[in-house]
């Protein structure tokens, strides 16, 4: 069978490495790397990617030294007994047929170590420590610590290093005006910024021969200030290919960028036209990276010439078995990476594992297993939203005869709501996945059914699976029922028409997506140029870091978000994407009034009391309400199932209202069907 992808599944060698195709798992730092008693797990993850199907696989960072560690005994590779324990890693994947590099990451002033240097003296946002600018004979001993682990890395069986130059870390540091101030022969001029990187590449090379490949991680796009231009960026990329040099992996922002890079609202393959350009200037191949999450986006890429290879990472969470899907001409049964970062970044920012939140099997490969059955049972799953269809396709998975009763017209629950948000349409995609999964499965769905106690009960079901969700809360604020008031869902599904003064009520994830909808101006579809306006980015190839004013659409509507507590707004937000909402209403001029308590809603607005005492009257004139004061559980049959003796299980928003989180019900979901 022709694939519907052939350039993306074409072979190609890089360097002197063999590839089977043109798909690079990505580096992601899983947590699993810092300790040593998980590398089992981490080649089991890695493992199963090969299998899937990836050409070349890079590992998360490992620092070359302990001045680089990101953070006290975090990942390194020092010795040879470190490259013996990598063995479990190198050799799972090359059985699967697949290569692997090892990423060296030498963190420099993002260590959270005192012992952290840098190029210069300046502190990161991201350390406590002042770092020590390194002396010349420092600089000679950090190239040869870079060099003794690229030789390390091909003891413990790698194919090849690839080195981090991008996102502000070490080579990144030596690279912009931001963050080297030196006047010696490592600082000053392009050229000089540009020497580590160019001395790293060249002795590395001298040390390891032809056939291993070097690769460097670049931030194309730096999105700070004083960072570099994108001439100083295509000059570096031709005297890296000078110094001999394999690949250049795409990068995009540093970690302090306030332009977001890789949040669901950054429109797919974004910055595909820096890789583009670069391409110009160099012969040897290059690679595609972020947002860039369907083969089809991947093959037209390829297409075009704007790229060599794509890079995939949190895809690759997602769904392991990405690559064989699309050359099985199967790509509608992908599970598609929404770009939400909950459970990949925000994990890691939180000192967790990395996992996925559509597939929470990702870094649990060898703990959470859908295994086939022994005895095959008859399941009722009761809601078709998220935790509802985990549990009714990993059950239906195993084995188990899965009938799953929906009250709406459609599957999706919550995600039916948030793919309506503007910059949420990814979730399209799960709902789409999940469609075909059903079919898949054998899962019989009935659509349109608010099934009963009486007709579970009759139906002889061996368990019941109760997952009914939640419904949005209304709060005991007098005139709540006034007609200017809509909930939530009414607002994001547009039943109701809204005018151009608007309250919202609760200042949660929703509170924020919907204050971000009211100030849009009606499009759904994301729009790359108007994107870069509203963030300041620019194709002005001199300019630092690629930076500009930015240039925001006026709001469509006065809005003004209420909250009861005092304190900052949206502390509650992802770790990773939390900022970006919180800019993105501070832009539009979204007025946020807290410390407040609600006296009642009438033609007027919304009448609050605020003050230490809550002694000040105001009222806030608007033409609509809109409230977001978060959800209550819908389990209604719970207590009828239970008293009639049937087997229930309550998973998602049904058990906890409180964190109505898609990551918890998938998790839940998965874990009862393993369980079951
Ligand atoms: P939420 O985060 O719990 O926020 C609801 C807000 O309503 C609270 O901040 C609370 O603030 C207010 N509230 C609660 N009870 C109230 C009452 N009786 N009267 C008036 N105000 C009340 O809930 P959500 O916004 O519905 O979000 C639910 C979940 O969805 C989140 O936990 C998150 O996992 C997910 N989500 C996240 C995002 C995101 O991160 N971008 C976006 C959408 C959804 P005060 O008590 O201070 O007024
Ligand atoms: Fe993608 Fe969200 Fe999974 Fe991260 S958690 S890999 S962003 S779907």
């Amino acid at each position: 069978m022709r694939s519907a992808f052939p350039r993306l599944l074409s072979p190609v060698t890089v360097g002197g490495v063999a590839l089977r195709n043109r798909v690079v798992m990505g580096s992601m730092h899983t947590g699993l790397e810092d300790r040593d008693w998980h590398i089992d797990r981490l080649a089991a993850f890695f493992a199963e990617r090969a299998r899937g199907g990836v050409g070349l696989i890079v590992t998360g960072g490992y620092s070359p030294s302990r001045e680089g560690w990101l953070s006290p005994f975090a990942c390194a590779l020092l010795t040879e007994a470190d490259a013996h324990r990598h063995r479990a890693i190198t050799d799972a994947v090359h059985a699967e047929g697949a290569k692997i590099a090892l990423q060296i990451l030498h963190a420099g002033r993002d260590s959270e170590v005192p012992i952290s240097v840098s190029a210069s003296a300046v502190t990161s946002p991201f350390s406590a420590f002042v770092p020590r600018e390194l002396t010349e004979e420092g600089i000679e001993t950090t190239i040869a610590d870079h060099v003794r682990c690229a030789e390390l890395a091909k003891l413990a069986g790698y194919d090849g290093i690839e080195l981090m130059g991008g996102e502000g870390f070490l080579i990144n540091q030596f690279l912009a005006p931001r963050t080297n101030h030196r006047t010696d022969r490592w600082g000053g001029s392009t050229e000089n910024r540009q020497r580590l990187a160019v001395e790293i590449v060249r002795r590395t090379r001298q040390a390891m021969g032809p056939q291993f490949l070097i690769s460097i991680r670049m931030s194309l796009a730096e999105f700070v200030e004083e960072g570099q231009t994108f001439d100083e960026i295509i000059t570096l990329a031709k005297q890296l290919e000078a110094a001999g040099l394999d690949l250049i992996n795409t990068d995009i922002g540093w970690h302090e960028s306030r332009v977001p890079t890789i949040a669901t609202s950054v429109p797919r393959a974004a910055f595909v036209r820096y890789t583009a350009e670069v391409k110009k200037h160099v012969s040897i191949p290059v690679v595609a990276a972020n947002r860039i999450n369907t083969p089809e986006v991947a093959e037209d890429i390829l297409e075009r010439g704007d790229a060599d290879l794509i890079a995939l990472a949190r895809p690759l969470l997602a769904d392991p078995d990405w690559v064989n899907k699309a050359a099985a001409d199967k790509a509608d049964e992908i599970n598609t990476c929404i770009a939400c970062n909950q459970a990949c970044l925000d994990h890691t920012f939180t000192g967790k594992f990395v996992s996925c939140l559509v597939n929470p099997r990702a870094c649990h490969e060898t703990l959470l297993q859908l295994l086939p059955t022994r005895r095959a049972k008859r399941v009722a799953v009761v809601g078709a939203g998220p935790a509802g269809l985990a549990a009714a396709i990993g059950l239906a998975e195993r084995g188990h005869r899965v009938e799953l009763f929906e009250a709406d017209d459609k599957i999706g629950g919550q995600f039916d709501l948030a793919r309506r948000v503007p910059g949420k349409e990814e979730f399209n995609e799960s709902i789409r996945y999940f469609t075909r999964k059903l079919e898949l499965t054998g899962v019989r769905v009935h659509l349109n059914t608010r099934v009963t106690a009486e007709e579970l009960a009759a139906g002889g079901w061996d368990e019941v699976v109760l997952a009914t969700g939640v419904r949005p809360r209304m709060p005991d604020i007098p005139g709540i029922d006034h007609p200017m008031v809509l909930s939530y869902p009414e607002l994001i599904r547009q039943e109701r028409p809204v005018g151009k003064r608007v309250a919202v009520i609760g200042a949660g994830g929703i509170g924020f997506d919907v204050s971000e909808m009211l100030t849009a101006h009606g499009s759904t579809a994301l729009n790359l140029e108007e994107w870069q306006q509203e963030w300041g980015v620019t194709a002005d190839p001199q300019a630092p870091g690629q930076m500009t004013a930015p240039s925001v659409t006026p709001a469509v509507r006065d809005v003004t978000l209420l909250q009861r507590k005092s304190g900052a707004f949206g502390t509650t937000l992802g770790k990773s994407t939390g900022w970006i909402h919180r800019a993105a209403l501070d832009a539009k001029g979204v007025q946020q009034v807290g410390g407040i308590s609600y006296d009642g809603i009438d033609d007027r607005g919304v009448h609050i009391s605020y003050g230490a005492n809550h002694e000040h009257k105001r009222v806030i004139e608007v033409d609509n309400v809109v409230v977001c004061a978060g959800q209550e559980s819908v389990r209604d049959l719970h207590a009828q199932l239970v008293y009639r003796g049937l087997p229930v299980h309550v998973i998602g928003g049904a058990d906890e209202a409180a964190e109505l989180d898609a990551k918890r019900a998938i998790d839940q979901g998965t874990r009862l069907a393993a369980a079951l």
